[in-house]
């Protein structure tokens, strides 16, 4: 049992710019002390450092890996949107699009970022490695095909998938999406698509607001193989377990694909800034758990994580290692330091039958 972790420290470099968390400067609004968006670095930095000080790193495959070629962003991206990023990474940086800022270099620091994904998805294709996590950053499950969203500038994991296809054409691959917002880039990119299957959990009317629906199911080829499942502020504990196993897990068995790949935010945390949800570090070690499993029994255990949102920078550490933790099968534990606050906070049993009813109403709306 092998569990590969990629991950480089130049990617911690990547920095936006003229923010205050996520309100643009200007105005009334006073440029913060510490830094600009949410997205900083110290909320994934910090995971690899108590990695390194648990010595659960010990226990994975460390590695490297090179940026994804020219070639292989553009089996997802227009080259216009790759050569105005490239330009204006080169002349010191700004913003295309909306709350997705770079500094100077930020091109090769995204492209980077999507190497890490490419080579975790190869290493485990090729059986190199059982399993694989990639510390992606910058993100990439909101950036579209032709432009970037939401703090992502590629799209990390469809790029990631288009490579691996390039030399297997009927690779089918999953997708689940249990970041607090909805994955609306890789959904956008395979809507018409019936090789992979996307599927995300989100919380309901958060970013991006207009997309994430129950109802967008996919169109063409595609139809039936996207699913939403937004879910009500509050759900916890109790709720992403249950909507692991009444929704991803049929879903996921039913498509029957060679590879799942986890679009793995910590968002859902309990004092995550930018949502309303109560999942704790436990939630996270079990939900990975469950797909571990459920990827043994159907895909000969193939399964990437690969890191996309998580904004509590004391908190997202912890999350990170109980996922590592299990992903890898490691008894190296780093004890949540918010278990006991987060435990009393979860939503009460009353709340947590009407979550599971809106889940199963949801399941049996999919057709599950
Ligand atoms: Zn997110």
């Amino acid at each position: 049992m092998s569990t590969a972790f990629y991950w480089d420290e130049r990617t911690m470099w990547h920095a936006g710019g003229n923010y205050a968390f996520t309100v643009p400067l200007g105005g009334l609004v006073q440029p913060l002390a510490a830094g600009g968006l949410p997205e900083s670095p110290e909320t994934k930095r910090r995971l690899k450092n108590l990695m390194d000080v648990t010595e659960l790193t010990g226990d994975l495959a460390v590695m490297r890996a090179p940026a994804a070629t020219q070639a292989q962003l553009q089996l997802v991206h227009p080259s216009e949107y790759l050569n105005a990023f490239k330009e204006m990474s080169d002349n010191g940086g700004g913003e295309i699009g909306h709350h997705a800022p770079f500094a100077q270099g930020g091109y090769e620091l995204a492209a980077l970022s999507a190497g890490l994904a490419v080579a975790a998805v190869e290493g485990v294709l090729t059986g190199t490695h059982d399993n694989a996590y990639a510390l992606t950053r910058p993100p990439g499950h909101h950036c579209v095909a032709d432009g970037p969203m939401g703090f992502c500038l590629l799209a990390n994991i469809a790029i990631a998938i288009e490579a691996a296809k390039a030399t297997r054409p009927d690779l089918r691959v999953a997708v689940l999406d249990w970041d607090v917002h909805h994955g609306n880039g890789t959904e956008a990119i395979f809507y018409d698509r019936a090789d992979v299957l996307t599927l995300s959990f989100h919380q309901e009317g958060n970013y991006p607001l207009d997309t994430g629906d129950l109802a967008d199911r996919g169109t063409g080829a595609g139809a039936g193989y996207n699913l939403n499942l937004p879910l009500p502020a509050g759900a916890g504990h109790t709720a992403y377990l249950h909507a692991i196993d009444r929704v991803a897990t049929p879903a996921i068995e039913a498509y029957k694909p060679d590879l799942i790949i986890v679009a793995c935010g910590y968002d859902a945390g309990a004092v995550d800034p930018l949502d309303r949800m109560l999942a704790t570090a436990d939630t996270f070690r079990q939900m990975t758990l469950k797909i571990k499993a459920l990827a043994q029994r159907i895909c000969d255990g193939k399964l990437v994580l690969c890191h996309e949102g998580g904004y509590s920078e004391i908190y997202v550490p912890f999350c990170g290692h109980a996922t590592l933790e299990a992903l890898s099968g490691s008894d190296i534990t780093a004890p949540d330091p918010m278990k006991r606050a987060l435990t009393s906070r979860q939503p009460g049993p009353r709340f947590d039958a009407f979550l599971r009813g809106e889940i199963d109403h949801m399941a049996g709306e999919l057709g599950l």
